[in-house]
């Protein structure tokens, strides 16, 4: 039997980029192989982000090319997933008619049974779209599925295993699903559903798993990863718990958790990540605003000044805590005076790094049905250019003073300048040798990116790296080990 080949594209949040890894194990388990070849593949995947309009103009882009491939090879299976085909599922039906299957990120657990039950439909001669979405019971299911689709998409995160025996140095693990938050910008509630806490026990022993296939850096994900709750014998678990409960897994050597959300910040968080030697200093905090008028339409529920004394709060409590943020610029009604609140608190606070959007209204959410999207075009333009500007400067400026430090990197492998010239020599014909000045790639404790010469032998491990040059999005330098001499 010739093997399957499926192509997963992953679009979005690190939510999805692990959403894929699960639901790529469940098709591997199937006997299916993973390809990077999107035209020769059996079954093709569309994992998809709903966070802003853009992503999903660049998703109904993706499907007119995939249309045209399976024109061609209509054997080809193609399935959308994640947010997208939740939210917008009668748009697909109606836009993409050549799409198989869709899926929610609360059914991912079902793809195989959509997969069979594609095939079934071909085998019979049917021609109709296969969908599982958590707000949608149009597909029948046998009686109780739907009640259970919670404790089986839990089996999801539990079941994973690595594919093709693959180790994954740096990996994701899931603390809870959803939101409750309903910031009146955001599609995540609609798409991802209420939040909901995993069992610590289910955590932890995901952890031990993920350690025993080569992980070392682990990064708990949740959409407001602090808020974590779970009740057990009784009592609540909190975040700052489930953090020491992995921490004692033995083999991980750095932990790390996004995203937070300010409003639920609590301080014994901050006292674990003191307290924890693997738990990384580094916090992703997103503000998205710094003026109090565009919070309090946004529905976020803190001030700029609650903000900021939080991470004064922060960085008294952990030294060396790197900040990194998010910003929304261009939200209805958002005035010059009220932008320069944001530009005033970035300033303030001096983050590491930023994300930063231009508003795009989302459908169903209360910013669409309430506040105009009134900022026009070129003024949202404009603003995100004076914020990148502003944090360039600011990023620049904390890696300059790095320059001349010692810094401990976890190593992920080649610079990509090394892998370019590696192919170059491919390309040549020339027999590819890894001279022992190539640049290799890692990061700090604190997320920022480290190209230095080094052995080939330091990957996957620790290392400390002298800096000694910098860029506003990338620190060079070079191994303190020795390097080892090639025969
Ligand atoms: S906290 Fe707000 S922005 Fe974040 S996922 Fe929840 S609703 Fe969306």
């Amino acid at each position: 039997m010739t093997e399957k080949r499926v192509y997963i594209e992953t679009m979005g949040c690190q939510m999805n980029v692990l959403d894929s890894g699960l639901v790529l194990g469940q098709l591997c388990a199937l006997g299916y192989r993973p390809t990077d070849d999107y035209r020769t593949a059996d079954l093709v995947v569309l994992n998809t982000c709903s966070v802003r309009q853009h992503a999903e103009d660049k998703v109904y882009s993706r499907l007119g090319e995939l249309g045209q491939v399976k024109r061609q090879r209509p054997s080809m299976i193609l399935g959308v997933i994640g947010c997208m085909a939740e939210r917008d599922h009668a748009g697909i039906r109606e836009r993409a008619r050549h799409v198989d299957f869709l899926c929610g990120p609360g059914s991912l657990n079902e793809v195989p049974e959509l997969l069979e039950e594609v095939v079934e439909a071909r085998d019979q001669g049917r021609r109709e779209v296969i969908v599982a979405l958590e707000h949608d019971h149009s597909r029948r299911l046998p009686a109780g599925r739907r009640t259970l689709a919670h404790d089986s998409i839990e089996e999801l995160d539990l079941s994973r295993f690595p594919p093709d025996g693959g180790s994954a140095l740096q990996s994701y693990l899931r603390v809870q699903r959803g939101c409750d938050k309903f910031c009146s910008f955001c599609v995540v509630p609609f798409t991802r559903g209420p939040e909901r806490s995993r069992p610590p026990g289910h955590i932890v022993e995901e952890a031990r798993r993920l350690v025993g296939m080569g992980a070392k850096e682990i990064t708990l994900l949740g959409q407001t990863v602090n808020s974590y709750s779970y009740e057990e014998h009784g009592r609540q678990v909190a975040f700052a718990e489930l953090l020491q409960r992995v921490h004692e897994v033995p083999g991980i050597e750095r932990l790390r958790f996004v995203t937070s959300y300010p409003g639920d910040f609590t301080d014994d968080i901050l006292y674990a990540m003191r307290d924890l030697p693997r738990v990384c200093e580094y916090l992703h905090l997103p503000a998205q605003s710094g003026s109090n008028g565009v919070l309090q339409r946004m529905k976020r529920q803190y001030t700029a000044e609650g903000y900021v004394e939080l991470i004064e709060r922060a960085r008294s409590i952990v030294p060396r805590l790197a900040l990194a943020g998010d910003f929304i610029v261009g939200f209805s009604g958002e005035t010059d005076e009220e932008h320069a609140e944001t530009l005033a608190l970035i300033e303030k606070i001096r983050y590491k790094g930023l994300f930063i959007f231009k508003y795009s209204e989302r459908p169903g959410t209360v910013a669409e049905r309430r506040l105009p999207d009134n900022v026009p075009e070129e003024v949202k333009q404009r603003r995100h250019g004076d914020v990148t500007r502003l944090q360039h400067a600011i990023s620049l400026a904390h890696h300059r003073a790095m320059i001349g430090g010692e810094v401990e990197v976890l190593v992920e492998g080649y610079s990509k300048a090394a892998i370019k010239a590696q192919q170059a020599e491919q390309c040549r014909g020339e027999e590819v040798s890894w001279r022992r000045s190539d640049q290799l790639v890692g990061r700090t404790r604190g997320d920022d990116i480290v190209v230095f010469a080094g052995d080939a032998s330091l990957i996957g491990g620790l290392t400390t790296v002298r800096i000694t040059a910098a860029t506003a999005l990338t620190l060079h330098g070079e191994a303190v080990v020795p390097i080892v001499p090639q025969s």
